[in-house]
């Protein structure tokens, strides 16, 4: 089955092509800047050069009708017409308590997408509007709803739940739900598939770092609790986001301070993580680790401060999980980061009573697919798992439609 897989974030839409005949993706690309000036579409197929063109995309519908024609483009395309296109998978970010698996997309899905746009602003609203303008040039093909909270619907109460009164979660729905569902799921999938073992045999403790970062512990291949909340601000030090605070500290600025609602959100979301704390004035991990090795005393605080954040966590999951055959890396950083795995491993308690290590030239060796960089192999398995949420979304909507069938 060809499968277009669409992936909306706030002012991006990416899109993979994935054939029919190996499942390989034929074509990939992203219009970026999404209403703002200077929107850019840059799309590649398979073994050819990329291109790139400015466009006018004013919003995700409008980049959906940027990029359809080029599926078909006589020399750029892979699909003799739109029609060979079998099923369209999407991205949405936040399906609430509603939405526990991938779904075929029906008025009523889209009510709850719509529905937890509150709870997702940046993200559920292009979400929407890309799958409806994908539905209109793809009217026939079934439409299919992947959710990145999906993975974690398997949290139990206990883990999910803040120390709130309990109709703040009865009535309004307050609660952890976590992120990077996609990632998580699909990365502890591989590392398993890699490690030859039934998932269901494996306590595993997954760790995205990208430029949102989240860490999950997934028993026999579900999630059992992850770092990330109500939203995606909790948990890990990111690159703009602060992670865990005291929830005082937001009255405490704006009582105290005079912050406004807004220069709170903006102060915690994007002037935080790793750009506020070495004020280097970028949140991008290359750019705070050539201002450490240029000697800037803060921003090696702030990778410090990053990689301690981690590993409480991983140190939190082994306790939750009651030990780990495998840790895995995996995004941006976790792909392509040896310090900050080894900042996050060595020493910790392995299996045996002994204590974890990296083997320096694995850790250190360029990114190539999944490989494993511990010293030894009877201990825990320390991996490195390349993500691919696009290939993943396409998974969830082939075996989805060929439950159905
Ligand atoms: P996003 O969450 O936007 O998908 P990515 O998964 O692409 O982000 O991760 C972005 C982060 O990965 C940035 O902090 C970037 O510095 C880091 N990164 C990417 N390549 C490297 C590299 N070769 N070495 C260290 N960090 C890297």
């Amino acid at each position: 089955m060809n499968v277009l897989v669409f992936n909306s974030g706030s002012s991006s839409v990416k899109y993979t092509c994935f054939g029919a005949r190996d499942g390989r993706a034929l074509a990939w690309g992203i219009v970026e800047r999404i209403g703002q000036p200077g929107a850019v579409h840059r799309h590649q197929v398979e073994d050819r050069p990329p291109l790139e063109r400015p466009v006018e995309a004013a919003d995700a519908g409008r980049a959906v009708g940027v990029i359809t024609p080029w599926l078909t483009h006589p020399d750029q395309g892979v699909f003799g017409s739109l029609s060979d296109v079998q099923a369209v998978g999407h991205r949405i970010v936040h399906g609430g308590e509603k939405m526990t698996r991938a779904v075929v997309v029906d008025e009523e899905v889209k009510a709850v997408i719509r529905e937890y746009c509150d709870l997702a602003p940046l993200h559920n609203p292009p979400g929407l509007m890309t799958l409806q303008a994908a539905q209109a040039v793809f009217s026939c093909q079934p439409h299919v709803a992947v959710f990145d909270t999906a993975f974690h619907a398997t949290i139990p109460e206990h883990a999910f739940l803040y120390g709130l009164p309990h109709e703040y979660y009865g009535r309004d729905k307050i609660r952890r739900y976590g992120f990077h569902g996609l990632s998580h799921g699909y990365v502890s999938r591989e590392a398993a598939r890699f490690l030859g073992r039934p998932i269901e045999s494996l306590r595993m403790i997954t760790c995205h770092l990208g430029n949102g970062c989240s860490v999950t512990a997934v028993d026999g291949g579900r999630s059992v609790d992850t770092s990330m909340g109500f939203t995606p601000l909790e948990g890990l030090i990111m690159g703009t986001r602060c992670g865990d605070i005291d929830p005082a500290l937001v009255l405490y600025l704006m009582e105290r301070k005079g912050l406004s609602v807004s220069e709170v959100n903006d102060l915690l979301n994007k002037q935080s993580g790793l750009k506020g704390l070495s004020g280097i004035g970028s949140g991008d991990l290359r750019d705070v680790e050539s201002a450490g090795r240029a000697g800037n005393r803060r921003a090696k605080t702030a990778l410090a401060a990053f990689c301690y954040r981690i590993r409480k966590y991983v140190g939190a999951y082994m306790a939750v999980l009651g030990g780990a055959e495998a840790i895995v890396f995996t995004a941006g950083i976790g792909e392509n980061a040896p310090t900050v795995r080894r900042a996050v491993c060595d020493g910790l308690p392995d299996l045996a009573g002994g204590r974890l290590a990296l083997d320096p030239l694995k850790n250190e060796a360029p990114a190539d697919g999944i490989r494993e960089v511990q010293a030894g192999a009877g201990g825990i398995r320390v991996l490195v798992v390349p993500t691919d949420e696009e290939r993943e979304i396409a998974g969830q909507t082939r075996r989805l439609l060929a439950e159905r069938r």
